[in-house]
């Protein structure tokens, strides 16, 4: 998408808005999403969790409103109860999970840091969700590991999204393709990884750009191959790769 018709305004604002995390290359034409189909729609919970996301020092780390949404409307479209986060931040994409699923639906939600998790709390009970969330401190590794050898949790998730540490993704996938359902589906993000993906590998890039890039690209690689997997990759947010499980 070429740049030169971008007004000036709208080059400069590129930056500024947390919600600014996409891959398209025109930045008017993703404020066109975000302001046509996106914020008019957008739950009044998940607007004040973003705001409030927005004034925290890694506020990049959040889900962006596009991708809230898709997340939303997915889960909706596949009648999704029994799910799954690993990587919660402030909560975007556990409420934009925990808002599409029914009242007695489940999020098995995990991350290292419960202090941000706890900053966007009170939003998600305002919201009259935060009973579908089962949140765990810790890393999500043994904790599946566990699930795995009880027994009991295979084939039981009907989606489970993945955005935590990308060098572990390999890892996950091994575990999680066991305890998702046959028809279930793995969502795993930022699998274009800032577009680095297709860069040289003499690109100048961010140090820890560089340093999961190859972690990305043997999870793109293993996936593309994988049969017991259908899959999709989406250039939405930082791209994010559907995975539905097939056997
Ligand atoms: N999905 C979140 C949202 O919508 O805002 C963003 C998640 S953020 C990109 C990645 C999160 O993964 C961080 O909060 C980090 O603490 C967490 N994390 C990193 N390593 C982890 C691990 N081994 N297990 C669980 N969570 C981890
Ligand atoms: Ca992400």
């Amino acid at each position: 998408m070429a740049e030169s018709g971008e007004s000036k305004e709208n080059q400069a604002g590129r930056h500024q808005e947390v919600g600014h995390k996409s891959l398209l290359q025109s930045d008017a034409l993703y404020q066109y999403i975000l302001e046509t189909s996106v914020y008019p729609r957008e739950p009044e919970a998940m607007k004040e969790l973003r705001e409030l996301t927005a004034n925290h020092p890694w506020n990049i780390m959040t889900t962006s409103a596009d991708e809230g949404q898709f997340l939303n409307m997915l889960l909706k479209l596949i009648n999704a109860k029994n799910t799954m986060e690993i990587g919660v931040y402030t909560g975007y994409s556990l409420l934009a999970t925990a808002l599409a699923i029914p009242d007695d639906g489940k999020i098995l939600a995990m991350d290292i840091n419960k202090e941000n998790y706890e900053l966007g709390l009170p939003i998600i009970k305002k919201a009259g969700v935060a009973h579908k969330i089962d949140f765990r401190e810790g890393p999500a590794l043994p904790v599946l590991d566990q699930m795995i050898e009880d027994g009991k949790f295979h084939g039981t998730y009907d989606f489970i999204f993945v955005d935590a540490d990308k060098d572990n993704y390999l890892n996950y996938h091994k575990r999680l393709i066991e305890l998702v359902k046959v028809g279930g589906v793995i969502g795993y993000d930022n699998t274009l990884w800032n577009g680095s993906v297709v860069a040289p590998p003499d690109a100048p890039m961010r140090k820890y750009v560089r340093y999961y890039r190859d972690f990305v690209l043997e999870l793109n690689k293993a996936l593309a191959v994988d049969p017991r997997i259908e899959i999709c990759m989406l250039p939405v947010g930082d791209g994010i790769t559907v995975c539905r499980r097939i056997s």
